[in-house]
């Protein structure tokens, strides 16, 4: 049989997948049951699909074909109105200039990678990382620099070390609330350090967002957004997948001014506009109140989660493994002793009955062999004891 070497362009094995994503498919086609830690999903009941039922009828039934239509790439006027309102006395307060409607936080990243990123420049990862963020950078053929992230977030000062009087970061990419996958918060003083350091190197920095919304526990932190009042090098990205649903695909970009255009010829050359019906669904969601009652549910239901998750480690694996203590979010961080690679590990949980985000996912250099990452968001108090309970039978195969 002839071989043909396709004409693909060098960017092509840039281009590294996403660990977290494929789990959607290798675990949909598992038969056996499976207590699912693995991706970032909200908890499937708390989606209020009754009452986006009702808001469908009216904004996407049969009285409604001109949601249907392409709609305007900065997004759709009606989304666009509610969620400044929904916006306007919180951290992320914006305005029309600034606001770009996505398909989803990934796009944002998508867009912000697109805009900035040449091939080679230097783009700062926090280490842990999340994966689809290093990888849209990569994808735009970044060279990449992992700084480490501690219970306070990012390491600012390390950061600082690391690029010393050498080449500057173009961009800095960073999840400074509760953060994917650590849950770690990055501390007020090294926001305002990190805006400093970004102003003195004339460096991006994208504020990547999606959880903030989702705080249980400690005191409100200002958003980077916020903090940056106005700036320029700072973009952020925000998604309707968390503190709604994620597969409605919407969310947004708040950028300055000068860098709505550029987005929006971006974003024509990528999908036209962010799919409509979704949009007006959201809208009419947003309009009628429906999104703060939304949150104040999810965040007690997060926070007992949260709770279920740590007594259960304590249970099964204390003194052996340890694990971070989010305020708000989706995600633990447990690490444990060098006996453990939780790649292996990942193979015997799956069939014991249990799935989870192995910590190298998160590191381009890979650096958390014997870490791993588990969302408590999707599962109930019950599930999540059965689930460590099992993750507590194959540690013991994996190390006997
Ligand atoms: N950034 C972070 C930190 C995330 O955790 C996620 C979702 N897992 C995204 C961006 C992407 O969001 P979306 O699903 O809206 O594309």
């Amino acid at each position: 049989m002839q071989t043909t070497t396709l004409p693909l362009a060098s960017r092509a094995s840039d281009l590294v997948g996403s660990v977290i994503d494929s789990s959607t498919s290798l675990l949909a086609s598992q038969t056996h049951d499976i207590v699912r830690f693995a991706m970032g999903s909200p908890a499937p009941e708390a989606i209020p699909t009754h009452v986006l039922a009702e808001i469908g009828v009216r904004e996407i039934g049969a009285e409604a074909p001109d949601a249907f239509d392409y709609a305007a790439t900065e997004g759709d006027a009606a989304l666009r109105e509610a969620l400044l309102a929904q916006l306007s006395g919180t951290t992320d307060a914006t305005s029309p200039e600034r606001l770009t409607i996505t398909s989803g936080g990934m796009q944002g990243l998508d867009l912000a990678f697109k805009l900035f990123v040449d091939p080679g420049d230097l783009v700062v990862v926090e280490s842990p990382t999340y994966t689809n963020g290093s990888a849209t950078a990569l994808s735009y053929q970044a060279d990449l620099l992992e700084v480490p992230v501690d219970a306070e977030g990012m390491q600012v000062d390390r950061l600082e070390e690391m690029i010393g009087s050498g080449r500057p970061p173009k961009v800095i990419y960073t999840i400074p609330t509760f953060q994917n996958p650590s849950g770690a918060s990055m501390t007020l003083e090294r926001r305002h350090r990190l805006l400093e350091l970004a102003n003195r190197w004339g460096s991006l920095v994208i504020d990547d967002d999606p959880y903030g919304m989702l705080r249980f526990a400690g005191d409100a932190v200002p958003s980077l957004h916020e903090l940056a009042a106005g700036d320029p090098l700072v973009l952020s990205v925000r998604t309707f997948s968390k503190i709604m649903a994620p597969g409605l695909r919407v969310g947004w970009v708040d950028a300055a001014p000068e860098l709505q255009q550029l987005l929006i010829n971006a974003k024509q050359a990528m999908d036209t506009c962010t799919n409509l019906p979704m949009q007006r669904l959201i809208a009419g969601f947003l309009r009628g109140g429906h999104l703060n009652e939304h949150l104040t549910t999810q965040r007690a239901v997060y926070r007992a989660r949260k709770e279920a998750m740590q007594a259960a480690l304590t249970e099964h694996f204390g003194g052996e493994a340890r694990w971070t203590d989010p305020e708000g979010g989706f995600f633990l961080w447990v690490t444990f002793g060098p006996e453990v690679d939780t790649e292996r590990l990942f193979e015997v949980a799956l069939a014991e009955g249990v799935a989870f985000i192995p910590g190298n996912a998160f590191s381009p250099s890979k650096q958390f062999p014997h870490a791993l990452r588990v969302c408590f968001a999707a599962t109930t108090p019950k599930r999540i004891h059965e689930g460590v309970e099992r993750l507590r039978r194959a540690v013991d195969k994996v190390t006997s």
